[in-house]
């Protein structure tokens, strides 16, 4: 089980900030810009690589939730980026999917 399911599933605390029937909002733990929430699904898939047709519409609400924390950060005018990091080159250290949601600060190149 990841430690993703576990804070899902209330066995380990996280700073979570928006939660729905689909997904999961927290604070990352080790955040690498002044905002940094990642937006994670309930339902367990290891990496976009996994995700299915049937998993359509959960995808595009992760997306649809982390424009409306964006918002709600007062990121939307100055930017932010999305990032679905998918196995090692992208550096996924946690196999549970996760959207990253990261502004606040002019971010680096993406790569
Ligand atoms: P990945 O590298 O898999 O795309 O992203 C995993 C993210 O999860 C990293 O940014 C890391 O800091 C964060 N993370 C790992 N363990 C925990 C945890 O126990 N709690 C929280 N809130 N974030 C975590």
């Amino acid at each position: 089980m990841t430690i993703f399911k576990k804070i899902i599933d209330r066995e380990i605390p996280a700073q979570i900030l928006f939660e729905d029937d689909l997904c999961l909002a927290i604070q990352d733990i080790q955040p690498l810009a002044p905002v940094h929430i990642l937006i994670i699904p309930k339902k367990e898939i290891r990496s976009m690589n996994e995700a299915t047709p049937e998993d359509q519409k959960l995808l595009g609400h992760l997306l649809l939730v982390a424009r409306d924390l964006a918002q709600k950060n007062n990121l939307s005018k100055d930017g932010y980026r999305l990032v679905f990091n998918t196995n090692a080159y992208a550096g996924q250290t946690v196999f549970h999917l996760h959207l990253h949601l990261l502004g606040g600060e002019k971010l680096g190149p993406i790569a």
